[in-house]
């Protein structure tokens, strides 16, 4: 996916601020931080949100959260944090690449849509 945003940080082709690296995925700040600690965690392979998840993904998708919890304990989030994963035009995606927030760093309440 030569156009796509995160394949191309993936690809060193936009820079960006790395925090966790394996042979299947790569986590980094968001540009836009929306609570002290906030990450995206993506997938090398291109695949374009939850919705085109299918078997073929199932162990890729749970190393991520292996990660997702080990990126948590490293960033200090032991009082809690939050994983969305935003998929489809009514829930805001914005990049087509399967991405998981990761969201702490400050209580967010019980609210989950606001
Ligand atoms: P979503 O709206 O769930 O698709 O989330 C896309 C996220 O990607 C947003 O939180 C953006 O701030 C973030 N984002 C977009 N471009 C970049 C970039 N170059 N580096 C880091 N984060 C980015
Ligand atoms: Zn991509």
């Amino acid at each position: 996916m030569e156009d796509c945003i995160f394949c191309r940080i993936i690809k060193g082709e936009i820079p960006s601020t790395k925090v966790f690296e394996d042979e299947i995925s790569y986590a980094f700040r968001d540009i836009n931080p929306q609570a002290p600690v906030h990450i995206l965690i993506v997938p090398k392979e291109h695949v374009g949100s939850v919705a085109e998840l299918t078997q073929e993904h199932e162990a890729k998708v749970g190393r991520i959260f292996t990660n997702i919890a080990k990126i948590a304990k490293e960033e200090g989030l032991e009082s809690g944090f939050r994983v969305i994963s935003n998929t489809g035009a009514d829930a805001g995606q914005t990049v087509p690449h399967l991405h998981f927030h990761i969201l702490g760093g400050k209580s967010m309440g019980e609210g989950l849509v606001p």
